[in-house]
């Protein structure tokens, strides 16, 4: 057994406090990965409060999660101790069905292992994530990290850099483009900085007026303010495709508005409670409502490598692990640019 340092939710809606824990031994194709640092998601949040139901404490979220390999099983292959390593959302699958097949572990027909609040495939083991010193990974589950990258900014990518870079993949992003993006947090601002690495025209869709000029240094062309009704009728029909990432509910009829003729709308985001959609916003303009989860295995990796490429990284907060209770009630109410960064070092 391995044992680690971590943070926990004791339980459902409680502060997150210290916690220790066991890792399972290296296993021949297994990676123990020291966590420099780890990136906090909203869906963190979502989890540790049990939005969703089925939540299982103690928990320790985290599934952005960088550092270095400390050692590998004897039948590793891609990875040495010393190499930089990540782990995102997943930390195995069951390989063999027709989704994992296809590079969408995240899809896998038996039901991915999360990499926390989740079961290792054997369904027994509780899987726990990356608010950690270490952890240990299937060597097929963890991703290269270039070094030419600022390492804490590259956490985000694991998970909010994937989420927004699948779906602009899957809808064929290309230069000259209309993407809208709507929420500037952690996932809508690597949307913006990877649509416009593409070589897409951005628009910004946010209830937050200050964040403008953030959105513009972010690579956005255009800004709409969400909270003013005139920002709906001013770009009616204009995008090609909107990238929604609000965590909390709110009308996709508006945004639908927005969407042009056979264009689609993708949801990111996973509000605790459901909207309804009238089918006269789909009707009119022949238009896609979708969703998207995180990105398969080999697009992640692929994902890592345009960030590499194009100088990609997060705007991060980092932040010491005594005030990530802090930090989540700042994400609440929209008060963070962009990303929180939890450092390891401080736990
Ligand atoms: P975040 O950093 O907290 O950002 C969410 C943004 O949404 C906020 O900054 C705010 O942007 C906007 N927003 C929040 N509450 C709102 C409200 N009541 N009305 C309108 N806008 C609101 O969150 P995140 O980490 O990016 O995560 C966003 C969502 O994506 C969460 O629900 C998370 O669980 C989900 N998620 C999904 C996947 C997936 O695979 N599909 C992966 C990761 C996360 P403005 O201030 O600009 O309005
Ligand atoms: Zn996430
Ligand atoms: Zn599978």
């Amino acid at each position: 057994m391995i044992h680690a340092k971590a943070y926990a939710a004791p339980a459902a809606a409680q502060p997150l406090g210290p916690f220790e824990l066991d890792r399972r031994a290296v296993g021949p194709h297994d990676v123990l990965i020291d966590i420099a640092f780890c990136g906090v998601c909203h869906t963190d949040i979502h989890q540790v409060r049990d939005e969703w139901g089925g939540a299982v404490f103690p928990m320790v979220p985290g599934h952005e999660i960088v550092g270095r390999v400390a050692e590998v099983g004897a039948e590793v292959k891609g990875f040495k101790p010393g190499d930089l390593a990540g782990i995102g959302c997943m930390v195995d699958s069951c390989r063999v069905c027709a989704s994992c097949r296809r590079d969408l572990e995240q899809f896998c027909e038996k039901g991915a292992a999360f990499t926390y609040n989740s079961t290792e495939m054997d369904r027994s083991t509780r899987t726990y994530g990356g608010y950690a010193s270490r952890i240990v990974v299937a060597e097929a589950f963890a991703l290269h990290i270039s070094p030419r990258l600022d390492l804490a900014a590259a956490a985000p990518l694991l998970c909010a850099g994937i989420t927004t870079y699948s779906p602009l993949r899957h809808w064929n992003t290309k230069p000259g483009d209309k993407v809208g993006v709507v929420g500037l947090g952690g996932l809508g601002h690597m949307a913006v900085k990877l649509a416009s690495a593409m070589g897409a025209e951005v628009t910004m869709l946010s209830t937050s007026a200050a964040k403008e000029a953030d959105a513009r240094r972010l690579g956005a062309a255009g800004f709409g303010l969400t909270s003013d009704p005139a920002t709906f009728k001013r770009l009616a029909g204009q995008f090609d495709l909107i990238i929604d990432t609000i965590s909390a509910p709110h009308d996709y009829n508006q945004y639908l508005g927005m969407v042009r003729l056979e264009g689609a709308m993708v949801l990111l985001g996973v509000p605790p409670a459901p909207t309804p959609i009238a089918a006269t916003s789909l009707i009119f303009g022949r238009k896609t409502l979708s969703g998207s989860l995180i990105g398969g295995i080999k697009e992640t990796q692929e994902m890592l490598d345009f960030c590499a490429e194009h100088n990609v990284v997060s705007d991060i907060e980092l932040i010491p692990f005594e005030k990530i209770n802090e930090a989540y009630g700042r994400m609440l109410k929209g008060d963070v640019r962009y990303r929180f960064v939890l450092d390891t070092k401080t736990l």
